[in-house]
């Protein structure tokens, strides 16, 4: 199947949800912590709501498994209003899209599009996984994060798109060129990027070739409580990689990998309950595979998908091309242990 349609309603869906992230970052960026200490910001509430309503003006019987949930917006009407002229002001601007991806017409429905991401996952069916702002700690700090949203059939990522609005269109023409970056895969049928808020149109992208790993460039968070840096240092040594690794927020660093900017991401779990979560790995996962890239865990086994709204099946993340993942999965091994 072309997933067609899916890829065109998730792009602009996307695009939306950037515009509305850029100008709070551009403006004024109000977070405020979580139940498990995360922050969220109106970026991440408004950029759900948009890309959720989006999804169910389409495809009305699709599930989403969104990250976030309404309740803190029904608990507080000001920061309910103030996400709602949020939602409002990048929807007018995006008056071209309205025939396509529609748009909510009040508040309250913006409370229920978000709360329409409470889907509990699962092995059958079509699922959307949606971060609406993945890396808000990278978002606060101005750095990288991203927009992802991807289309799972039957616990098989058929369709990722990630919107980076601070990554830099041409990474090799350092600073020159625009931010804002939209990128795309259907499975069997490439990735691609394409400028996301300018006009230069899609271009197929892939891993960078090389033929030994001690010429490769590593990509972890920058946050050490979600990958343990120290392994992953150890790992790097062990592969004879002396550069330094390239520390970014969200799903950047997936997208980064698969047009060649690095060649590895290493993800090795910190705490050995953490759960990964569906939604910071699906979009990702379908654009690296169709780059020319391999996604596994630590133990060399694929992401499952299907077990419900988190990976509770794998633990790590190692991804790179097909050429050199064998070898990085035995560096990992060595290393840890395993
Ligand atoms: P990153 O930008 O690579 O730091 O990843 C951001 C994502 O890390 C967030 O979307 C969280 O869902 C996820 N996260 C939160 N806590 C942890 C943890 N202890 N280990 C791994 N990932 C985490
Ligand atoms: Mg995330």
């Amino acid at each position: 199947m072309s997933f067609a349609l899916e890829k065109k309603v998730a792009e602009l869906a996307v695009k939306r949800a950037s515009a509305l992230a850029k100008l709070v970052a551009d403006t004024h960026i109000d977070s405020i912590t979580k139940t498990d200490k995360s922050p969220v910001t109106v970026a991440d509430y408004g950029a759900q709501a948009i890309i959720i309503n989006a999804i169910k003006h389409v495809f009305p019987n699709d599930n989403v498994v969104g990250e976030e949930d309404a309740a803190n917006l029904r608990a507080d009407p000001t920061l309910k209003q103030h996400v709602w002229s949020l939602v409002k002001d990048a929807t007018d601007k995006d008056s071209a899209s309205a025939s396509a991806i529609g748009s909510i017409q009040t508040a309250e429905e913006m409370c229920d599009s978000i709360d329409a991401g409470n889907y509990e996952g699962g092995r059958n069916g079509r699922m959307w996984a949606l971060d609406p702002i993945d890396g808000t700690k990278g978002f606060l700090r101005r750095g990288q994060y991203a927009v992802c949203l991807a289309l799972v059939v039957d616990s098989v990522v058929q369709v990722g798109v990630i919107g980076c609005p601070n990554l830099p269109l041409d990474y090799k023409s350092s600073g020159t060129s625009e931010n804002g970056v939209l990128f795309s895969a259907v499975k069997g049928l490439g990735a691609f990027q394409q400028s996301l808020f300018g006009s230069e149109p899609e271009k197929p992208i892939k891993f960078h070739e090389i033929s030994s790993t001690s010429e490769a460039t590593f990509c972890e968070s920058v946050e050490a409580g979600h990958s343990s840096h120290d392994t992953q240092a150890k790992i790097a040594q062990t592969l004879g990689i002396t550069k330094p690794p390239v520390r970014m927020d969200s799903q950047a660093k997936y997208v980064s990998i698969a047009r060649g900017d690095g060649d590895i991401y290493l993800r090795l779990p910190v705490h050995a309950d953490y759960q990964e979560k569906i939604w910071d790995h699906a979009a990702g996962n379908v654009i690296v595979t169709e780059a020319g890239g391999v996604v596994t865990d630590k133990d060399g086994h694929p992401l499952d998908f299907g077990v419900g709204r988190t990976l509770k099946d794998n633990k790590g993340v190692i991804a790179a091309s097909k050429a050199i993942h064998a070898k990085v999965l035995e560096a990992v091994k060595n290393v840890t242990g395993a």
